[in-house]
């Protein structure tokens, strides 16, 4: 039904756990939330962890998957949105940072949609929480049945 893999964390004498290292990320103005958020995850060598954040986009791309017929439909939304929810992990696949993230956004009139995100341009502030679990380790391996690429622990 499930797999998992515990996050590791060793206590420190007097000084909490060993085992996660938390940023508070600021992303510039105009940029790609998949690109820079990559671009971050490489230069801190994050191959396992976790993202929450919030923001407001111009553009972002959904991607809905199909399970009848397992094919992928992609729609872009151009407009002003605010991130309500930003929720995704960080993984490794092929010796590469694996993103999975999901958004909630909210458009002018307070309706929202939401979904798999494919990626997003920032129009005006994008702050994330990341969440390195260094001492853990999650890969991908794609599932046929489902068309996903699946965590491989
Ligand atoms: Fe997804």
């Amino acid at each position: 039904m499930y797999q998992y893999t515990q996050v590791k964390e060793q206590p420190v004498l007097n000084a909490g756990t060993k085992g996660v290292r938390r940023y508070i990320l600021s992303l510039d103005n105009h940029v790609s939330i998949q690109e820079a958020l990559t671009a971050f995850c490489k230069e801190k060598e994050i191959y396992c962890g976790k993202v929450t954040g919030l923001g407001a986009v111009n553009s972002a791309t959904f991607r809905f998957l199909d399970p009848a017929t397992l094919q992928y439909v992609d729609k872009t939304f151009e407009e002003q949105m605010e991130i309500t929810n930003l929720t995704g992990n960080i993984s490794q696949k092929d010796n590469q940072v694996y993103l999975h993230i999901h958004i909630t956004a909210s458009r002018r009139d307070y309706t929202c949609i939401g979904g798999h995100l494919l990626d997003a341009r920032i129009n005006g502030a994008c702050e994330l929480f990341v969440e390195d679990y260094y001492l853990t380790s999650a890969g991908r391996r794609a599932d046929e049945e489902t068309g996903l690429n699946m965590y491989k622990f």
